[in-house]
């Protein structure tokens, strides 16, 4: 439980990343012994698969070694910790049957389904790593990758065996956090209410990460807009993820989260073990 003036708030963290993947920077330990400290009741440890980079990135090797950690800690900080093991599954449709091979590796608390790299034009990199600030990137050109963006993530959410859509929204984080590009995502209003609609359909969490709080984007993916949208569509599985790299970013923005929730609507939160939803009150 963390206490913040008189608030409380039980703190179930859906989206950490640790050594296991390419760009994380703590071990499973590092992870939970942060997580202890910083009053969370639950984390799940989340490492990239990114399918595009499948055998580039040495991914089966990297998850299976993320699964034997995460099961030692388990043991290790029982009684202190709620921890579990998921995995952030992104282009999951680029290469399905090697999708399949990580799916399998093991009895998983929770999927985070994400789209991370999408071809556009001559761009074929993840879109972290994209020149959205250059002077030749016109705005038109930023236009039609996030529309193939939402085509990407429609699919997914359509076709992909997963549990929460996660960041939805991502590539503002750097058109507009970093490059101050002023994009207007209003614009996909459409695309992001049929999204929405697919999710709710198929039961199928959003996640409000909250990795852009306290940075220069300072919001969160998705926006109070399209969280609130989702909710008047009648969506009500809700997950918070603080996309931690570095154990300092744990549990970080769930305050701020958890009151736009509230704000909203939401009487409660949830997380995942064994693939199955649970409740998370806000009233504690
Ligand atoms: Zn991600
Ligand atoms: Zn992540």
């Amino acid at each position: 439980m963390q206490t913040k003036g008189s608030v409380k708030l039980e703190v179930f963290d859906s989206h950490m990343h640790t050594y296991n993947s390419l760009d994380g920077g703590q071990t499973v330990d590092e992870l939970c012994e942060s997580a202890i400290e910083k009053g969370l009741t639950g984390a799940a440890v989340t490492d990239h698969v990114d399918m595009w980079f499948y055998n580039d990135e040495n991914t089966e090797e990297r998850i299976k070694k993320c699964i034997s950690q995460v099961n030692t800690a388990r043991e290790k900080y029982e009684n202190r910790l709620k921890l579990f093991q998921g995995v952030e599954m992104a282009e999951y449709l680029y290469s399905p049957k090697e999708a399949d091979i990580i799916m399998n590796l093991t009895d998983y608390d929770v999927i985070l389904g994400s789209v991370h790299s999408v071809f556009y034009e001559d761009w074929t990199d993840s879109y972290s790593r994209l020149p959205f600030g250059a002077e030749t990137t016109g705005m038109k050109k930023i236009t039609g990758f996030m529309s193939e963006y939402f085509t990407k993530v429609t699919e997914m959410a359509e076709k992909t065996d997963i549990d929460v859509l996660s960041h939805l929204t991502c590539p503002l984080r750097y058109i507009n956090g970093k490059f101050n590009r002023d994009m207007d995502i209003s614009l996909f209003n459409k695309e992001i209410e049929y999204i929405l609609s697919v999710i709710i359909e198929r039961k199928i969490a959003l996640e409000v990460n909250t990795s852009g709080i306290n940075t220069a984007f300072n919001e969160f993916m998705p926006g109070y807009d399209i969280v609130k949208k989702y909710y008047d569509m009648g969506g009500r599985l809700i997950t918070i993820g603080s996309d931690a790299h570095i154990s300092s970013n744990i549990g970080n923005g769930f305050y701020e989260a958890a009151e736009m929730l509230k704000d909203i609507g939401f009487e409660c939160y949830n997380y995942y073990e064994k693939r199955i939803s649970r409740e998370v009150s806000f009233d504690v």
